[in-house]
């Protein structure tokens, strides 16, 4: 089995994957009112990633995970999952969504060689659900969840940023679903993207968040199944379920970043942010061959930067998160 490492000795063998840079929510810390969506013609076809997975995959990529914009707004993705799935090295397929259309698509998925789902979810309450997303979606993010449950999408890890003055009275409930849901509730530092309408809020630390949950009781580290990725996991006396944290501003994981990112109109970027990319989409688009795209993979892997410089307050500019995929 081969291996990929960058310049900083660290293996990367993981691949998100955008598929549309198009959202049915827009979240008040993601989404970019003043940038118009791609061109249909821009967005890699199920082919084009395929072919792209498949070169990654001979160069030691064993994981993907599809992402967006919301991904379950591309048509038929459970074709793309069954796609990937049959590609020789490809262990693990994972769906980042925000749950809106997961009952609808949930059984075709799993069927398809989907492993497991991570749902993005900030609040319990219907109203304030309104605020952040700017839909009247909560109920059906609910039985998204529920249903991806119940057809074996597991772990269903929730991912939840945190935001300060907006969601920050919820996380104990939040934290409490971990027990009574068994849910992996994961809550991630708010970052702060330049031309959200969020962009001027402030992180809460994953430390303030776990002092703010610790009334619950103690939290016991958790080393177990639930996370592979950057998160620390802890549990609750009793629970099923864990509490992660994810803290890219205050405790950044680069050391460890295992990671590529392949953007819905097909560049490849080595880092969420930093705005290094490689163009894929042209050269597939000009018939290049295995060895041409594994030259150009390397490159991103070569340019793949030490570190991301998010704790010195800059934040993401030129594309949004959508495009990127998150
Ligand atoms: N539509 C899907 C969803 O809602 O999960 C996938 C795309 S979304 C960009 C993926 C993840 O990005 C979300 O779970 C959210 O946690 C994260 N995200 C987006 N903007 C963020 C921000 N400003 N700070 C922290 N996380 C953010």
């Amino acid at each position: 089995m081969t291996s990929l490492f960058d310049s900083f000795h660290r293996q990367i063998n993981y691949l998100r994957i955008s598929v549309t840079d198009r959202c049915n929510l827009s979240c008040v810390y993601c989404s970019v009112d003043s940038v118009p969506h791609l061109p249909r013609s821009e967005i890699l076809s199920y082919e084009e990633i395929r072919y792209v997975v498949r070169v990654a995959a001979s160069m030691g990529i064993n994981k993907v995970r599809i992402t967006g914009g919301e991904p379950l707004l591309r048509s038929n993705l459970s074709e793309l999952v069954w796609m990937l799935s049959q590609i020789e090295g490809i262990d693990d397929i994972s769906l980042t969504s925000n749950g809106t259309l997961l009952s609808k698509h949930a059984v075709k998925l799993k069927e398809a060689g989907l492993k497991r789902v991570n749902v993005s979810l900030d609040t319990l309450k219907e109203d304030r659900f309104k605020r952040i997303t700017g839909m009247d979606k909560l109920g059906e993010v609910l039985s998204g969840i529920k249903t991806a449950h119940l057809v074996g999408l597991r772990p269903l890890k929730i991912n939840t940023v945190v935001l300060e003055g907006i969601n920050d009275d919820e996380l104990i409930d939040l934290a409490r679903m971990s027990t009574s849901q068994g849910w992996h509730v994961r809550f991630i530092e708010f970052m702060p993207f330049r031309m959200t309408k969020a962009e001027a809020l402030g992180t809460i630390s994953a430390r303030e968040i776990r002092e703010r949950i610790r009334s619950l009781g103690k939290l016991e580290p958790y080393t177990g199944k639930a996370g592979n990725g950057p998160a620390r996991y802890y549990r609750l006396p009793g629970a099923r379920g864990t509490i992660g944290f994810i803290s890219p501003v205050t405790e950044p994981f680069c050391h460890s970043c295992n990671r590529l990112r392949l953007t819905s109109d097909g560049q490849l970027r080595p880092c969420l942010q930093a705005e290094g990319e490689v163009n894929l989409k042209e050269p597939l688009r000009n018939g290049a061959g295995m060895d041409e795209l594994r030259h150009l993979i390397q490159q991103a892997v070569t340019i793949k930067p030490e570190r991301h410089h998010l704790t010195e307050g800059l934040a993401l500019g030129g594309r949004p998160m959508c495009q990127i995929g998150g």
